[in-house]
């Protein structure tokens, strides 16, 4: 059974769920608010699939090109380019696959901004909700069973999702279908919902209403300052920036609420598992316009994914690069140091008790004292080797 061997290892991409021929595998969440399978030992009958296609146990190799087709590139559409996380090649996909009458699969955020989950959709209203960035984990359940059945009646689809659940995809199916183009991104790691669900649920407090509309790395005040919009339904409207936003300063700086798997990730690296892959661009400096508006980092993984990025060129701004120089500027390209922070046991024995911003500034303030006071003792010790010829540690 899944649930038996797994452990802390699980990615939560829930296709496992899916897969089951007997409906024997429901999620628990954890006091961290990431879900793990749990398996009604009644209706399990031993058959041992879920263990069998689970891609962390399995280890799913990632099977596509060790050198990608790597190109900078932005949509053209000025508006949507601004509204789009990166450089809305994303959103440039979808449209192609929406004009082929096609179908795309990807995460929205529930209707009341606390948690995400991924939906099929085939229209412009379902890609308004699907593209721009959730930065914590979206709920798959029922979503490779829902994409299987679409790929067989012979629909084309565009799935787009974390580099694991690519990986979880790839192995329900169990063989290629021409008619499916895997997406995935350059992945940090992905945080905890519970985290995402107590930040929300702050500023509502705070602002006394609603949330109306809540952006991850909004661009008013450029791309590079990982701005975040929140607007409330009494018309009030919180910002904060790389500088001052307590969920940046908990994911990026300190990953408080990192999902304990993403430390030892398989899949993010290349090659690849999908068959194309975005990112940002950074480390480009493409001057002041365009690092304000954003640029994606492409990489084209597969003939499949080749022949679709053509189709959709129409609507990019498309021009080679190289991966030495994607890779000097995105270090998460080839599996980033999502460490887990000392005081996440901390920040979840205290999320209940306490307001998610406070919390993550209080923690972060102990950490960045004990690293100015570590640090006049280790140039100490450093002369001390020096002076006693124990010479330089490397
Ligand atoms: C959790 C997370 C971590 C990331 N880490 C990095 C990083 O370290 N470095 C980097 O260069 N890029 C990272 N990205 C990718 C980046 O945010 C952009 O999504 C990417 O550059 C594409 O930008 P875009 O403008 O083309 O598309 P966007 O409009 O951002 O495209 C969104 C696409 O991503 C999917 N998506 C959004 N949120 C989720 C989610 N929670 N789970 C699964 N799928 C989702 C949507 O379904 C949609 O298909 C990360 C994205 C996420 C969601």
């Amino acid at each position: 059974m899944i649930n038996q061997q797994i452990g802390k290892a699980c990615c939560g991409c829930k296709m496992c769920g899916d897969l089951c021929p007997k409906g024997a595998i429901a999620f628990e969440t954890d006091n961290e608010g990431f879900w793990y399978p749990s398996v009604n030992p009644e209706a399990c009958v031993q058959c041992g699939l879920c263990v069998k296609k689970c891609p962390v146990l399995r280890e799913t190799e990632n099977k596509t090109a060790f050198s990608p087709d790597v190109c900078c590139a932005w949509i053209q559409d000025e508006d949507i380019r601004l509204k789009s996380t990166s450089g809305g090649v994303y959103y440039a996909l979808a449209e192609t696959m929406l004009q082929q009458n096609g179908y795309i699969a990807g995460c929205v955020f529930s209707d009341d901004w606390k948690s995400a989950k991924h939906i099929v959709g085939r229209t412009k209203a379902d890609l308004e909700r699907i593209f721009r960035s959730k930065y914590f984990q979206s709920d798959t359940a029922g979503v490779y069973r829902q994409v299987k059945a679409l790929l067989e009646q012979g629909e084309k689809l565009l799935f787009c999702g974390t580099p694991c659940q690519n990986a979880a995809l790839r192995e329900y199916l169990g063989r290629e279908y021409e008619n499916l183009v895997q997406c995935d991104f350059v992945c940090r790691g992905i945080n905890s919902p519970k985290a995402h669900r107590a930040h929300v649920e702050e500023l509502e407090k705070r602002y006394g209403a609603p949330v109306e509309f809540f952006n991850f790395k909004n661009k008013s005040a450029g791309w590079t300052m990982l701005g975040l919009l929140v607007t409330f339904r009494n018309g009030e409207q919180d910002f904060t920036d790389r500088n001052t936003s307590a969920w940046t300063e908990g994911y990026i700086t300190s990953n408080l609420y990192m999902r304990p798997s993403c430390e030892h990730c398989r899949f993010k690296k290349i090659p690849r598992v999908s068959d194309i892959s975005f990112g940002d661009f950074w480390g480009l400096d493409g001057g002041p316009e365009n690092m304000r508006k954003g640029m994606s980092l492409v990489m084209v993984n597969t003939g499949k994914g080749r022949k679709f990025y053509e189709q959709a060129l129409p609507l990019l701004h498309s021009e080679p690069q190289t991966l030495e120089k994607a890779i000097a500027g995105n270090g998460c390209i080839l599996n980033c140091p999502s460490y887990n922070h000392k005081k996440r046991t901390a920040f979840f024995q205290n999320l209940d008790k306490e307001d998610f911003s406070r919390l993550v500034f209080r923690l972060d303030r102990g950490m960045k004292l004990k690293r100015r006071i570590r640090k006049p003792f280790s140039l100490a010790k450093r002369l001390l080797r020096k002076l006693t010829g124990g010479g330089e540690r490397t």
